[in-house]
C-alpha cells in the first residue's frame, strides 16, 4: 500500500461518519479552489518534529482487566474498486485494559487487542505508546479517553476521545501521527473539539492556501489536524525541520497559525519558544 493511500486511511472512518455535517462547510465557487504547499500528508515530511529523545510525562501503567469491547478495526473493512461497504462498523473484540497515568495531565485508558496473547506482551505495547501519548502537549491530550491497539499496518485513526493504532505502521512516524490524530481527538470541530469552526473557515478563506493535498482534498475533516502538525514544528520545534519548509509554511498560512497562537495552549512537557 502506498504512502497517499495510508493517507487517505488516516481519517476515512470519520469521513464517513461526517458526511452530513460536510455539506454545511462545503465548498462553493472560488471559496475553497487554492493551492496546497506539500503533496505528500503532513505526518510524511519530517519524521523527526518529536523523537525518542523527547521528555515524556508518562509515570506508570496499571492493569485492570482483560474484556471485550465494541470498538473500530479497519482491518475488518471490506473494501472494494470504488467504495468501503462496511466502513464504520465497530466490532467486538477482546482486550487487556490498562490505566496510563501522567505528570500533569489526566489518565487515559490504553486497550490493547488480545491478539497480542499475554498481559506481559500487552503491556509491552501500551507503553511504547503510553510513553509517545506522554509526549504531546498537553492541550492536544484534553479530550482523550483512551489508546486502541491494533496489530496491522493501516493508518491510525483519531475522534471519539481515542486513537486507534495500527502497531506495523512505519514507527519513524508515530510522534508525528500521533499529533494529527490527537489534533483530531482534541481541536477538531467535527467531534466537538475546542477550534472554533467559523474562526477556522475565515482563516482558510484568507489564507488561501492549504499545508498538504490531503487537507485540499478533505478541507472538512483533514485541515486542522494536518495544519496543527506542522504550525506545532514551526513555534516549538523550528530546528526540526527544513529553512526552506519553514519559511514556506510560515509564508502561505499566516491566518491559521495566528489562530493557534492565540489559544493560550499548555505545551507541557514540550519546552515551546
Ligand atoms: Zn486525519
Amino acid at each position: 500500500m502506498n504512502k497517499l493511500k495510508i493517507i487517505f486511511l488516516f481519517f476515512a472512518i470519520f469521513y464517513f461518519s461526517t458526511v452530513a455535517v460536510a455539506t454545511e462547510f462545503s465548498q462553493q465557487s472560488g471559496d475553497f479552489d487554492y493551492d496546497y504547499i506539500f503533496e505528500q500528508g503532513s505526518v510524511w515530511i519530517d519524521k523527526d518534529i518529536i523523537t525518542k529523545k523527547d521528555p515524556s510525562s508518562f509515570i506508570s501503567l496499571e492493569f485492570i482487566e482483560e474484556k471485550q469491547i465494541e470498538w473500530w478495526d479497519q482491518r475488518t473493512w471490506k473494501i472494494n474498486e470504488e467504495q468501503y461497504e462496511n466502513i464504520n462498523q465497530k466490532i467486538f473484540f477482546n482486550v487487556f485494559i490498562f490505566r496510563a497515568f501522567f505528570e500533569k495531565s489526566h489518565d487515559i485508558l490504553i486497550r490493547v487487542n488480545s491478539e497480542f496473547k499475554t498481559q506481559k506482551k500487552a503491556k509491552k505495547q501500551a507503553e511504547i505508546y503510553a510513553k509517545i501519548y506522554g509526549q504531546m502537549p498537553n492541550f492536544l491530550k484534553e479530550k482523550t479517553k483512551s489508546l486502541t491497539i491494533h496489530k496491522g499496518n493501516f493508518g491510525w485513526l483519531g475522534g471519539n476521545n481515542d486513537v486507534i493504532i495500527y502497531t506495523n505502521l512505519s514507527k519513524a512516524h508515530s510522534e508525528e501521527a500521533m499529533i494529527h490524530e490527537l489534533s483530531h481527538v482534541s481541536l477538531d470541530f467535527q467531534f466537538s473539539g475546542s477550534v472554533d469552526k467559523n474562526a477556522w473557515r475565515n482563516a482558510i478563506l484568507q489564507d488561501k492556501f492549504y499545508i498538504t493535498r490531503y487537507a485540499y482534498d478533505y478541507f472538512f475533516q483533514e485541515d486542522i489536524a494536518e495544519t496543527t502538525l506542522w504550525w506545532f514544528a514551526t513555534k516549538c520545534k523550528p530546528n526540526t525541520i527544513s529553512k526552506k519548509n519553514y519559511d514556506k509554511v510560515i509564508k502561505h498560512l499566516p491566518n491559521r497559525f495566528e489562530y493557534l497562537d492565540n489559544q493560550d495552549y499548555d505545551f507541557y512537557p514540550v519546552v515551546c519558544e
